[in-house]
């Protein structure tokens, strides 16, 4: 397994999103405003979770082999259904409905990988009660949809979700600027579904590779992207000497 060289940039990326929402935390306390994010929740991790290669990286060194196992048994389900989707509307829905949740998942709830998770992960920060976090909105009568859509400040959350705005949009340039120093590393950025990259990285240990500078990998990942277009995003530096 690659130890990738980007961990202190994803270490101090982590940390930086956890004080900022340590502080998030306390200033809504501050001002009597709910977050209801709790441990044994996990109804968020039943939705499509995107992340950089390398939190992918660093992620799948630290699995266990149980856990491996677990990523490795859902590959074929999120092919299906990336490739049998329509569009991205249609996988995202299929996703959140026959994609079993996030394998990583404990029996209790609880993330297996907590302290490794993705910084999306540790971004979403609910204004509202747990089942508020599994409804399916297409499910809803159009009076109760308006009714939580009038219900959101819009000042505070990322419309029309009710989770927390500050922290995505730090989760959204953390990921960017890793995105950018591996780009400059490798002369390619490789993003997508957390699970789908953490596959990746453990069937075809593509960081090892790049770093080995091998000859076609990028045009593989290339085609790869071709073919699973809503679980993996590829984009090659132009100039870069691979
Ligand atoms: S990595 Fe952990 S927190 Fe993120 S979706 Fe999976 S189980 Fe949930």
């Amino acid at each position: 397994m690659n130890d990738s060289k980007h961990q202190p940039q994803v270490v101090s990326a982590r940390q930086q999103m956890d004080n900022a929402i340590a502080e998030l935390w306390q200033s809504c306390r501050e001002q009597g405003r709910d977050l209801y994010c709790r441990a044994g929740c996990g109804n968020c991790c039943t939705l499509a979770v995107n992340c950089s290669y390398p939190e992918a990286m660093m992620l799948a060194a630290s699995l266990t082999v149980k856990q491996r196992q677990q990523i490795n048994d859902r590959l074929p389900l999120l092919a299906q259904l990336c490739t049998t989707a329509g569009d991205l509307k249609e996988f995202l829905h299929s996703y959140r409905h026959q994609g079993d949740g996030c394998p990583l998942l404990d029996p209790h709830q609880h993330c297996s990988s907590y302290n490794q998770r993705p910084l999306s992960c540790r971004a979403l920060l609910s204004t509202r009660p747990p089942p508020w976090c599994g409804v399916d909105f297409s499910t809803l009568h159009p009076h109760e949809k308006q009714a939580f859509l009038s219900s959101l400040d819009q000042n505070f959350v990322a419309y029309p979700s009710h989770y927390l705005a500050q922290p995505l949009e730090l989760a959204a340039a953390l990921e960017k600027s890793l995105d950018e120093e591996f780009a400059n590393e490798y002369g390619v950025n490789i993003s997508g579904n957390l699970i789908w990259l953490l596959g990746l990285e453990l069937t075809s240990q593509v960081g090892k590779r790049l770093a080995q500078r091998e000859q076609g990998l990028v045009e593989w990942l290339l085609e790869q992207q071709e073919r699973y277009p809503y679980l993996l995003q590829v984009t090659k530096r132009d100039h870069f000497e691979h």
